[in-house]
């Protein structure tokens, strides 16, 4: 079929037919049944056998929801580094300091170190957003994040070691920035897109002029706000569409028309759109199904849903992804069954089970009294708002939000990190008003509030 009609026909031809995983049965939350087969996966089921298991990295920072990836370094180097390498010499960066604000151990900053190591731009700095005192992750993680490091010098790589700078003291990033400007003329900062605004901020807030100043951000949507957030303070902003499973499947594009506009890296990764039903919000989306095409793929993947949904089109732009033969651009970029903030997403069903079931058995009210909604504060940052009917009555909000924070972290020391980071974050809030009905006025747990 790849033959005669092309890989996308194919895969459209076999999503018909019912060959794809959404991402409820991808993660074991829900029995697949295809006809009168049912299959029950764990996401190890997915796990490619033909490649070593060389270093786990749970995923902060992407847009995969609690996935815990093992990377081949074949893979890191193939597909991490060389699109890397390929991206900052797109955007000039070759010869600029580079630093990362991204989690050590169990995140994913690991493995992102050793890419741009292999694609010769070693980071100077790595601030870590959370602390191992925070997050006590396992002694694995803690000796995989040292080893590397050691490791790296050892061979005569100069890598740096994580420091702590907490989300709140994005100004001591915004300073390093503007330092590293008036020294060498330019600085780039790979981070959350919520941490980029943090800086802008920041450096708002202390007078610091950010000309000369790029930011590669991903880990959660990039909206209007957030896009001119930084660019209104005279930064530059290429987005990143990164996924655990798959790698890095989007570059962001140097001439866009969206705010969050990437090329699809089409070597690595084929993608297919198909309508499906969200099961929380009563509304429809064109989801994403993505299919991996490199034999060195953490994971084998054949039309997984992503839990995204957005814009695929072929656009002219005239940019040097155009000129690698990248013509496919992927925007308006959203999750549809999963909730991100801060580089942090979980998958929807977790938190429709807090809302429906811990939230009323703790703390009074029935299951529709309680909802969750993802959305943007007057400051730009994400926020997962937590409504609560006034029927519920008086609410200890600090305790409700400990309650979600407890279960949600619960398993992994992945899962035990994400949570600290949206803790620390102050993500989650509460308010007192009845939840939201939808258009077909069903009342629903998670609420997705169409973005702009
Ligand atoms: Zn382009």
């Amino acid at each position: 079929m790849v033959h005669s009609g092309g890989i996308e026909p194919t895969l459209r031809t076999l999503r018909k037919a019912g060959v794809y995983a959404s991402i409820e049965e991808f993660k074991g939350k829900k029995e697949l049944v295809r006809g009168d087969k049912v299959f029950k996966f764990k996401e190890s089921d997915f796990d490619n056998p033909l490649v070593s298991r060389h270093l786990d990295a749970s995923s902060g920072g992407t847009r995969s929801a609690g996935t815990r990836t093992a990377y081949d370094f074949e893979f890191l180097t193939e597909c991490w580094a060389c699109s890397d390498a390929v991206r900052f010499d797109a955007y000039g960066l070759t010869r600029v300091p580079l630093a990362m604000w991204v989690p050590i151990m169990p995140g994913c900053g690991p493995a992102w170190l050793l890419s741009l190591t292999k694609a010769n731009s070693v980071p100077v700095r790595w601030f870590s957003p959370v602390e191992k005192s925070g997050i006590r992750p396992s002694l694995r993680s803690r000796m995989g994040t040292n080893y590397i490091v050691h490791a790296g010098r050892v061979s005569g790589a100069k890598l740096p070691t994580p420091e702590y700078v907490a989300p709140s003291d994005a100004s001591v990033v915004a300073r390093w920035m503007a330092d590293t400007v008036s020294q060498s003329g330019g600085c780039c900062l790979g981070t959350y897109t919520s941490l980029a605004v943090r800086v802008c901020q920041a450096a708002r807030t202390d007078g610091i002029d950010m000309g000369g100043m790029v930011f590669i951000v991903g880990g959660e949507p990039i909206t209007v706000t957030k896009r001119s957030e930084i660019e209104s303070a005279g930064a530059v902003l290429y987005p990143d569409y990164t996924f655990m499973e798959a790698g890095l499947v989007g570059y962001g594009c140097i001439n866009p028309d969206a705010v969050d506009e990437v090329h699809l890296a089409m070597d690595t990764v084929a993608l297919v759109q198909y309508p499906r039903q969200v099961p929380h919000a009563g509304t429809s989306v064109d989801a994403f199904l993505f299919t991996t095409l490199l034999p060195s793929a953490p994971k084998m993947l054949l039309n997984l849903e992503s839990g995204d949904y957005g814009v695929v089109e072929e656009r002219q732009c005239g940019c040097k992804f155009e000129e690698l033969g990248l013509t496919q651009h992927v925007h308006t970029i959203r999750g549809f069954d999963k909730l991100s903030g801060e580089g942090v997403t979980f998958v929807g069903t977790d938190m429709v089970h807090i809302i429906e079931h811990l939230l009323p058995a703790r703390f009074g009210g029935s299951s529709t009294d309680y909802q969750m909604i993802e959305e943007e504060d007057e400051r730009a940052q994400t926020r997962m708002t937590l409504l609560a009917g006034p029927e519920v009555g008086h609410l200890d909000e600090g305790e409700v939000i400990r309650t979600i924070l407890d279960e949600l972290g619960k398993g992994t020391d992945g899962r035990r990190m994400m949570t600290r980071i949206w803790s620390d974050a102050k993500t989650f809030r509460v308010v007192r008003e009845h939840p939201v009905m939808t258009a077909t006025g069903k009342l629903l747990p998670l609420h997705i509030r169409k973005s702009k």
